[in-house]
């Protein structure tokens, strides 16, 4: 991965509140497989039942509830939108490519390839 991935992965570690070490980092090529490479780190520490990040908040820019210590999966306390996690992180990742890399969001799947396809 090119050197602005670098500030891709500081991004990343800042949203989910996790570390990820750059021998691990240094094999993801796809979008999948750094989504893959979170929810790894994002269920080490903790149940992976349960949202283990302070920082993975309701996708509703309006409420922005922090959904540490509830399921991976249901209703915001806050606003009662539905969200789940598994599905949150490739949104989440796809959302910080969009915004901090002004990549189209039509231009991003997961078989996406960052330094061919994303030119990173
Ligand atoms: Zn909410």
């Amino acid at each position: 991965m090119g050197l602005e991935s670098i500030e891709l992965i500081l991004d990343v570690e800042d949203v989910f509140g996790i570390n990820l070490p750059d021998t691990e980092v240094e094999r993801v090529r796809t979008v999948g497989q750094l989504c893959n490479l979170i929810r790894q780190h994002v269920g080490t520490n903790h149940n992976s039942a349960f949202i283990s990040s302070e920082s993975v908040c309701c996708l509703n820019e309006d409420c922005g509830y922090c959904l540490n210590t509830l399921p991976a999966q249901g209703m915001c306390p806050e606003c009662g939108q539905s969200y789940n996690i598994n599905v949150s992180v490739e949104e989440i990742v796809t959302e910080l490519l969009v915004e901090n890399f002004d990549i189209k969001r039509e231009a991003i799947s997961m078989e996406s390839r960052f330094i061919e396809d994303l030119n990173f």
